[in-house]
């Protein structure tokens, strides 16, 4: 690329945009986030199904599946889960299912202060 070429688009000084601030991602539960009580559907792992590809993990906007420690099970994390129900459609091994909030004794729908 020829230097005029470049020099053709540069980006005059008064229209420059600056540097982004790098914001680190959330490495903790944030307290002042929780979403699960907007939740009307749950997902339900059949661990019988779960091949621990970790899509789950991967796609769910809230990190709400992870490994136990002993690294052999998928952990949800209701206080989170808000019920959007993306990791149900990226399960490949069919072992997440969606479930009504009012099936379970503690469901959202339930609770008289929801988290
Ligand atoms: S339903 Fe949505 S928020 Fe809940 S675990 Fe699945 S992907 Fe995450
Ligand atoms: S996406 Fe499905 S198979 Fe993969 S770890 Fe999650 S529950 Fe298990």
């Amino acid at each position: 690329m020829s230097k005029n070429y470049c020099e053709k688009f540069r980006i005059p000084k008064h229209l420059e945009v600056p540097m982004g601030a790098v914001i680190p991602a959330p490495v903790k539960e944030q307290p002042a986030m929780k979403t699960g009580n907007w939740r009307t559907e749950r997902p339900v792992i059949d661990h019988e199904k779960c091949t621990l590809c970790l899509n789950c993990f991967v796609f769910c906007p809230d990190a709400c599946w992870h490994l136990d420690e002993k690294g052999e099970r998928m952990v949800w994390n209701p206080i989170y889960c808000k019920g959007c129900l993306i990791c149900v459609e990226e399960c490949p091994a069919d072992a997440l299912r969606s479930e009504n909030e009012m099936n379970f004794k503690g469901g959202v729908a339930r609770l008289d202060k929801p988290y």
